[in-house]
């Protein structure tokens, strides 16, 4: 546990906006980044139901928040309570991030970032062929982050005609149902849908799985999720959904602060609060 920092009327505000707050370890990566810095900001959660996200962001504007990270189900939602909205978030159609632009507020995208420096861990994204399961907010980030890096994207999601349009959208180059993984050749696979989270179950039949793929599973509860177990099965390798989160915590902490995050910090915070 890092040391409890001294709060002062000069202590910038930071947190997060969630519905339903349940057990978030943003509070303990972010002020154990705060810690390690010797930045003078405080960051805590607030549990916003959806009816009180325009309350929310007026208070968040009022009391001068430095920086604001916005999760499920306010990613959306929170778009039209800021003044600026960045290009990447624009494309993504979803902002996670606040941050105090000389008094404006700004919105931004760090989940794409988030998971391609999780894959780039394992694997080279450009020119790699590259399969999305899953079609709702993360997928979104994540596609852009893969196109962005030069990948060629599927989009597999149970609902078929919701890959088809994301595919569309941002510009993969085909899309399916989760069964079509087997016949979609992948050197990476990313799994965005909820499946596996706090369960023992897979979006995708094990055998499907490619051997010698990289996979990333943005489920981070359980840390081993089924897929990432089966993936080792398969002789792929197998990148855990923390990394995409501190990742992405550390380019939010970056925006705030101007400088570079320190991961190892974080990376353990993150585990302590688990
Ligand atoms: P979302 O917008 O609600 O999308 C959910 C997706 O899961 C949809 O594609 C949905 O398919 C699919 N799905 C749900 N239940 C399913 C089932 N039983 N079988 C097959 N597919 C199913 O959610 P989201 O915001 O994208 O978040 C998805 C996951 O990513 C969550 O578990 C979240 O915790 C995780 N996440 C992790 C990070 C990180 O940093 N590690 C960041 C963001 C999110 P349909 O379209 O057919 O309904």
């Amino acid at each position: 546990m890092e040391p409890p920092q001294r709060i002062t009327p000069e202590t910038t505000l930071c947190g997060i906006v969630l519905h339903p707050a349940g057990h978030t370890r943003s509070p303990a990566m972010h002020n154990a980044a705060y810690a390690t810095l010797s930045i003078d900001a405080v960051y805590t959660a607030f549990d916003v139901p959806p009816a009180a996200l325009p309350g929310a962001m007026a208070g968040v504007r009022a009391l001068g928040f430095g920086q604001l990270a916005v999760s499920l189900p306010h990613k959306v939602a929170v778009m039209e309570h800021l003044d600026e909205i960045d290009e990447t978030a624009r494309r993504i159609g979803a902002v996670n991030t606040v941050t105090r632009r000389e008094g404006r507020l700004l919105g931004t995208n760090t989940d794409w970032l988030g998971a391609v420096r999780a894959l780039e861990r394992e694997a080279k994204l450009s020119g790699a062929r590259a399969v999305v399961l899953g079609a709702g907010g993360t997928a979104r980030a994540v596609v852009f982050g893969l196109r962005e890096r030069g990948a060629r994207v599927h989009v597999l999601n149970r609902t078929r005609e919701r890959a088809e349009l994301l595919a569309r959208e941002l510009g993969a180059e085909g899309a399916g149902t989760l069964v079509d993984l087997g016949e979609t050749p992948h050197d990476v696979l990313v799994n965005t849908t909820s499946v596996g989270l706090e369960s023992d179950a897979s979006p995708v039949e094990a055998a499907a799985i490619a051997p010698g793929s990289v996979v990333l599973d943005a489920v981070y509860r359980p840390a081993q999720t089924r897929l990432l177990r089966d993936a080792a099965a398969q002789g792929a390798r197998s990148v855990e959904g923390k990394w995409m989160l501190v990742y992405q915590a550390a380019e939010q902490f970056r925006l705030f602060t101007g400088r570079d995050a320190p991961v190892e910090a974080m990376l353990r915070a993150f585990e302590a609060a688990g």
